[in-house]
């Protein structure tokens, strides 16, 4: 038992390293005038080739959008020299999956909320143990970021993490909430702080461009059989629509909808169109603290 254990978390820690490696040289893609399809196809390839899969489409979410955000087939959007850019990556080996993220300011202004998160971040990674309560986690990072003057997002969190589930329970909060979960020594949690300066929440926003497989059903169209097959592969983690084969996709995509079998993930944005900022890890609690897989 002692031993598989130690395989399953060698596995996250080798998605781990592939993340960080990636998330370096992405990060200096980053800059005014960049392509965004640039960057978010350089994350996903550069996964490939070093030996990990991507565990979701790399997400860049710019200025008041928080997640979910990444570029369509032949998006031709490039980063302005005033965003603040989200970068989230996930690596997975076998199932095993690595989640971390970064803010990249391009405009120099917001210093401030950038680190709110960060310390939010590292605040939180200091009370991780054995025994840690996700009500203690919410706490520090919600006091953390209003010490700071900002405010948490209170409708995204921090989550679990098992094979082939990229939000696994349980949720990390990033506010105290009255409920928790007690956390155990070889759980392995992504922690993601969210500060902003509008309201302290998100709605969704425009379509979606990220999909997940929840129940397989049949389809009956043929490109539509084609396309299942295509996403069976992913096991149910998310992925882009611009993975996707491109024969008639548009109307064997709606024929997946329909059949009720896919979820998606719009684009989440700030309500009051406050800028986001985030910063995320992903850990292996420990019985005195915990291990950083993305560090
Ligand atoms: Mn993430
Ligand atoms: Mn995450």
């Amino acid at each position: 038992m002692e031993e598989e254990i130690e395989l399953i978390l060698e596995n996250y820690r080798r998605a781990g390293v592939i993340l960080v490696e990636v998330r370096k040289e992405a990060t200096g893609l980053i800059k005014d005038g960049g392509s965004l399809l640039e960057v978010a196809e350089f994350v996903e390839n550069n996964i490939r080739e070093k030996g990990g899969e991507p565990a979701f489409p790399c997400n860049i979410s710019r200025n008041e959008e928080a997640a979910h955000a990444t570029p369509s087939i032949d998006d031709q959007t490039v980063f302005g020299k005033d965003d603040l850019v989200k970068l989230d990556i996930g690596v997975h080996i076998d199932g095993y999956i690595a989640d971390s993220a970064v803010t990249v300011d391009l405009s120099g202004n917001y210093g401030g909320l950038v680190k709110a998160a960060e310390a939010a971040l590292d605040e939180a990674i200091k009370i991780m143990r054995d025994g840690v309560s996700t009500i203690e986690i919410g706490e520090v990072i919600g006091t953390t970021i209003k010490e700071r003057g900002y405010k948490p997002v209170v409708n995204l969190s921090g989550h679990g993490l098992s094979r082939y589930d990229s939000h696994a329970p349980p949720t990390i909060p990033n506010v105290k909430y009255e409920h928790g979960v007690t956390l155990h020594e070889n759980n392995v949690v992504a922690i993601e702080p969210f500060a902003t300066d509008g309201g302290g929440k998100v709605v969704e926003s425009g379509n979606a461009e990220i999909f997940s497989l929840i129940k397989p059903k049949p389809v009956r169209m043929r490109e539509a059989k084609k396309l299942l097959d295509e996403i069976k592969n992913y096991q149910g983690l998310p992925f882009a629509k611009r993975w996707l084969p491109r024969e008639r996709l548009e109307l064997a995509l709606r024929k997946v909808e329909t059949a009720g079998i896919l979820r998606d993930y719009p684009v989440l944005r700030e309500e009051e169109k406050g800028m986001v900022s985030q910063a995320e890890h992903t850990v292996i609690i420990k019985k005195d603290g915990c291990e950083v897989i993305t560090k």
